[in-house]
């Protein structure tokens, strides 16, 4: 069952060099998690062939125009399409107010329902927790009220053994198994043990969004561990002192987040304009965190089950 990340967007501020401002696709068992929708979002959608009625949750990081403006375009489109069922936007204070304004003045009455869950930025929050994830708010620092994501895949069941008689059981007999139950008798007495017949589940995975955001050690703890991690690098080391001013980060802090915490691989993005050529700042990244790719719009990178053994 696929957990796979698709880069739509990479790049900060404004469009450049064939790149496009944030916007990130999560596939999780065939659910589509959108996370920010900057300018062109549909365009990519389109270019990309992913059907616009596949997404069901948006989640925007914050107000700057390069990770939302996207939105009402694709909000439109789906209107357009006679979409019918519920989106639901996951946005901070003020999203729900600009969009509204935005279809008020449109006299738009759209086809379907929008949900606005509003997050407070200021602390972590769990904001959707469905079938499939769980998903909390990292919360970061920036110029502007701003969060993270961090999705986690819901726990796996145990494996049935195959290597055992199974045949023996019935249909709700492996259910229990799979669940962690012992097969019991009428009285209530264990028949046969639980972990005869299983094995231990895949590790769950998980995927850790964080962009805008200053160097910020205090995310370490939340994210430790992750198996994907995507950390803007809008700059090169040379430009630190620029990063800490506009509440950016470098390729280098990025990857010593990616170090500390300890994650599987790190993905860089949100590129300044100024970097046509985005190889130096993965080589900056790479010596301090080797196991580190460049977001490149179009591309996926999966997330595979991890053996427990
Ligand atoms: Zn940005
Ligand atoms: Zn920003």
């Amino acid at each position: 069952l696929n957990f796979e990340l698709k880069i739509l967007g990479s790049n900060s501020a404004a469009p450049a060099h064939n790149r496009h401002q944030t916007a990130q696709l999560l596939s999780i068992y065939n659910q589509l998690y959108m996370i920010d929708c900057g300018e062109g979002t549909q365009m990519q959608l389109t270019r990309y062939k992913v059907k616009f009625h596949r997404i069901n949750h948006i989640f925007i990081s914050h107000l700057h125009g390069d990770h939302y403006i996207g939105l009402i375009g694709l909000i439109s489109t789906m209107h357009l399409q006679k979409r019918e069922s519920d989106l639901t936007i996951y946005g901070p204070p003020g999203l729900s107010d600009i969009l509204t304004l935005q279809l008020k003045y449109s006299q738009t009455i759209l086809s379907y329902k929008i949900n606005f869950k509003e997050y407070d930025p200021s602390s972590r929050q769990i904001v959707l927790d469905d079938e499939h994830v769980t998903v909390e708010t990292i919360p970061l620092k920036h110029r502007v009220a701003c969060s993270g994501f961090l999705i986690r895949e819901k726990p796996n069941k145990r494996r049935l053994n195959k290597l055992k008689n199974l045949e023996q059981f019935n249909l709700q007999q492996l259910l229990d198994l799979k669940d962690g139950k012992d097969i019991l008798d009428e009285e209530g007495s264990i028949l046969y043990q639980n972990e005869d017949f299983t094995l231990p589940p895949k590790k769950a995975r998980s995927y850790a969004y964080c962009s805008d955001t200053l160097y910020d050690e205090g995310i370490i703890g939340q994210i430790q561990n992750v198996d994907l991690l995507y950390h803007e690098a809008t700059f090169l080391s040379d430009r630190e002192e620029r990063a800490k001013e506009t509440f950016h980060s470098t390729a280098r802090q990025a990857a010593t987040i990616a170090k500390k915490a300890d994650v599987g691989q790190l993905v860089i993005g949100h590129f300044s304009i100024r970097y046509k050529d985005l190889n130096p700042l993965l080589q900056e990244a790479r010596e301090t965190f080797k196991n580190t790719v460049l977001a490149i719009e179009g591309e996926t990178i999966a997330v595979e089950f991890v053996s427990l053994f």
